[in-house]
C-alpha cells in the first residue's frame, strides 16, 4: 500500500523536528565542548556557576545543582541555579539542603523524582569524576519527559567537561599554591640571609670597635705574612697609617738591627703553620724602640687555608728587670765566689807558700853549688830548674786565683768538667787535709765536654766541696770521706755527684737549703746553694741534693752535655 499524502506530511515533518532538535543537540554540545577554553585561569566557582547558567539555558531546566569537593575530597561549595517558576517554589537553600539530603546516597539509588513545595520534579545525578570524587550535578524539570536522550547525554558530557575544567583548575590553584609557597620561601630566606648579613657587619663593626679599642697590640696577616690588618693601638704606637703598614709596610717599625731576625722568626713560624712567638724591638711613634713579644696564632677555614692574627705585648720593662736581676746575680755570685776566697786564705797562702819556700831553698842551694871553689854548675843547673817548676807552680795558683776572683762576665765555652773538678782539688787540697777529709775521687774516663762558663762551674763546685768539709767538721765517730764522682746522665747530661759523711739534713727539708740567705751556720751567709743553683739553671741544668742511707748528704749537677760533646768524647774513647 502506497502512504498517503498525509502520511507523508506527517513524516516529513517529524524529520524535520528530529532534525532540528539533532541541530540544537550539537549546537549545545559545541556550546559545552567550549566551556573549557572559557575557564582557563578561573576557579571552581566561577566553573561551576558558569555551568550551572550554561546548561539551566540549554536544556529548559527548573533547576541545576553542583556540588564539589577539593582536592583532598573535602566539601568546597555547593552552587544551584533555578529557573524563574522553581524560585517561586523553593529558595536555593532549601532546593540544596534537599539535594544534599539525597547526595549522602549513591548516585545509582537516587531518586528519579523529588517533591519541592508539591510540584513532582523529574532529576538526572551525574557523577563528576569516575567515583563521584569531583562532585555531582544534579537537574532537575518539571517536564514529564525529562531527561531525554539528547539531555542526559549533554548533561554527561557537561559532566566531563565540568571534571576537567576542575582539575585543571586545582592543577592550577596548586600550581599557584607551590609557587605562593616558593615565594613565601624565598622571600623568608632573604628576609633571614638579610638579617643575618645585618648581624655579621654589626658584630664585624662591634669586633673592629673591640679591637681597636683594646690597649694592644693586635694585627692580623694573609698566609704568606702581609700584614692585611693592624688596630689603632697600633698605628697610633708605631705612627703609621693602616695604608703604610699594610703588607709589609708594618716591618718598617722593628728596629732595624732586629729585622733579619726577625723575618727569619716569622718566616719560620710562617712555615711551620703552628703558633709561634718571638721577640723584637719596635719604634714608637716617638721613635724610641722598645721590646716586644710577638705571639702569632694560625686560624683555618673550612678548605684548610691560614690566615694569622698576633699581638705584640710590651715587655720593655720586664726585660730590663730580667737583665738588672741577671746582673744582680752575678754579683751576688761574684760576693759568693770574694767570700769563699776569704775563708779559702789561709789555704791558698799555704798553697803558694810551698813553692815559694821551695824557690828559696832551692836559690840558696844554687849559691851555695855555684860559690864552691869547685863550682857544681850541674847541681845548680838541676836546682835551678827545680826552681822555675815551683814558680810555675806558684804562678798556676795565683792564675786560678786571679780568674776565680777578678772574672765576672759570663763566656760560654766547651768545659771538660773532670779537669775543672781537678783545678778545684788543688786550690782546696790544703783545706781539705787540714779538715781531715779523706778524697775519693771517680771520675769518668769518657765524660763528653758541655757548654757552659768554667769560672762559674768552678764556684759550684768549689761552694759544694767546702759545704761538704763544714758538714765534715765536727764528725769524729767516723771516717770523713769525701766523693766526687762525674758520670753520664741519661738523656745527654753529665753528672756531678759530691757526697760527704758529714751531720746530713732533714730530708723533708732538701729545698729549703736552695733559699736565698738559708743557713744553720754561725758565720754562714746563706747565698752559696742558690747562687749556685741559679748558675746550674743558667746552663740548663739541675743542682739537687739528697740525704744518704747513712751519715751525711749527697748534692747533685746535672748539666746538659755539649752540642759536640757526643762526638767529642766518642772521639777521646778511640
Ligand atoms: P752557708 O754555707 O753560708 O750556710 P749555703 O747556701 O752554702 O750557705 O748552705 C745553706 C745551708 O745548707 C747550710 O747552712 C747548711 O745548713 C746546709 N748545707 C749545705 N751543704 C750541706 C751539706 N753538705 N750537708 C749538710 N747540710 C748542708
Amino acid at each position: 500500500m502506497l502512504p498517503t499524502d498525509d502520511w507523508l506530511i506527517m513524516q516529513t515533518e517529524q524529520l524535520h523536528a528530529e532534525n532540528k532538535r539533532l541541530q540544537r543537540c550539537v549546537r549545545d554540545l559545541v556550546g559545552i565542548m567550549a566551556l573549557p577554553a572559557i575557564w582557563v585561569g578561573s576557579g571552581p566557582s566561577r566553573i561551576a556557576e558558569s555551568l550551572l547558567d550554561s546548561i539551566l539555558a540549554m536544556l529548559d531546566l527548573d533547576f541545576a545543582y553542583l556540588h564539589l569537593n577539593d582536592a583532598s575530597g573535602n566539601r568546597l561549595l555547593d552552587v544551584t541555579r533555578s529557573s524563574q517558576w522553581a524560585g517561586t517554589v523553593a529558595s536555593p537553600q532549601e532546593l540544596e539542603a534537599t539535594l544534599a539530603r539525597c547526595r549522602l546516597g549513591r548516585t545509582k539509588e537516587w531518586p528519579h523524582r523529588l517533591t519541592v513545595d508539591g510540584n513532582d520534579i523529574a532529576i538526572l545525578p551525574v557523577r563528576l569524576g569516575l567515583l563521584g570524587e569531583i562532585g555531582l550535578l544534579v537537574a532537575g524539570s518539571r517536564r514529564t519527559d525529562f531527561p531525554r536522550q539528547t539531555e542526559a547525554l549533554l548533561l554527561n558530557v557537561a559532566a566531563n567537561q565540568a571534571t576537567i575544567g576542575l582539575q585543571a583548575a586545582w592543577q592550577l590553584s596548586e600550581q599557584k599554591r607551590v609557587a605562593r609557597e616558593l615565594d613565601r620561601r624565598v622571600e623568608a630566606r632573604t628576609r633571614e640571609l638579610a638579617e643575618a648579613n645585618e648581624e655579621l657587619l654589626q658584630r664585624k663593626l662591634d669586633f673592629q670597635l673591640v679591637v681597636d679599642a683594646i690597649p694592644a697590640i693586635v694585627w692580623s696577616s694573609l698566609a704568606d705574612g702581609r700584614a692585611d690588618f693592624v688596630n689603632q693601638h697600633f698605628r697610633r704606637y708605631v705612627g703609621l697609617s693602616t695604608e703604610e703598614a699594610r703588607d709589609w709596610g708594618w716591618v718598617g717599625a722593628v728596629h732595624p738591627g732586629d729585622v733579619s731576625e726577625f723575618m727569619e722568626n716569622w718566616r719560620a713560624i710562617l712555615a711551620s703553620g703552628r703558633s709561634g712567638e718571638f721577640q723584637a724591638r719596635l719604634r714608637r711613634f716617638d721613635g724610641e724602640y722598645r721590646w716586644f713579644l710577638l705571639r702569632a696564632e694560625p686560624l683555618a677555614d673550612a678548605d684548610g687555608n691560614l690566615k694569622w692574627f698576633g699581638a705584640c705585648f710590651d715587655m720593655h720593662d720586664w726585660k730590663k728587670a730580667q737583665d738588672e736581676l741577671r746582673d744582680a746575680q752575678a754579683e751576688l755570685a761574684h760576693v759568693a765566689r770574694a767570700t769563699t776566697m776569704g775563708q779559702l786564705t789561709a789555704s791558698i797562702a799555704h798553697e803558694i807558700n810551698q813553692p815559694l819556700s821551695g824557690i828559696v831553698t832551692n836559690a840558696s842551694t844554687c849559691l851555695r853549688m855555684l860559690s864552691a871553689g869547685q863550682p857544681n854548675v850541674t847541681g845548680a843547673q838541676e836546682t835551678a830548674r827545680r826552681m822555675i817548676r815551683d814558680a810555675r807552680r806558684a804562678t798556676e795558683v795565683v792564675s786560678r786565683l786571679r780568674s776565680l776572683f777578678t772574672k765576672q762576665n759570663t763566656s760560654v765555652e766547651a768545659v771538660n768538667l773532670n779537669s775543672a773538678i781537678q783545678e778545684i782539688i788543688a786550690l782546696t787540697s790544703t783545706e781539705l787535709q787540714r779538715a781531715c777529709v779523706h778524697l775519693r775521687l771517680e771520675l769518668s774516663d769518657d765524660l763528653p765536654p758541655v757548654d757552659g762558663d768554667r769560672t762559674q762551674l768552678q764556684q759550684v763546685i768549689m761552694n759544694l766541696i767546702l759545704n761538704a768539709v763544714e758538714a765534715m767538721s765536727g764528725v769524729t765517730d767516723h771516717a770523713r770521706d769525701l766523693t766526687i764522682a762525674t758520670e753520664r746522665d741519661g738523656d745527654g747530661y753529665v753528672r756531678v755527684v759530691i757526697r760527704d759523711a758529714g751531720v746530713g739534713f732533714d730530708p723533708t727539708a732538701s729545698e729549703k737549703l736552695f733559699r736565698p740567705f738559708h743557713t744553720t751556720k754561725s758565720h754562714g751567709m746563706g747565698i752559696g746553694l742558690s747562687v749556685s743553683r741559679s748558675i746550674v739553671e743558667h746552663h740548663h741544668g739541675r743542682l739537687w741534693a739528697e740525704a744518704n742511707d747513712g751519715p751525711g748528704a749527697t748534692f747533685f749537677v746535672a748539666i746538659p752535655s755539649g752540642a759536640d760533646g757526643e762526638a767529642m768524647a766518642r772521639q777521646s774513647q778511640k
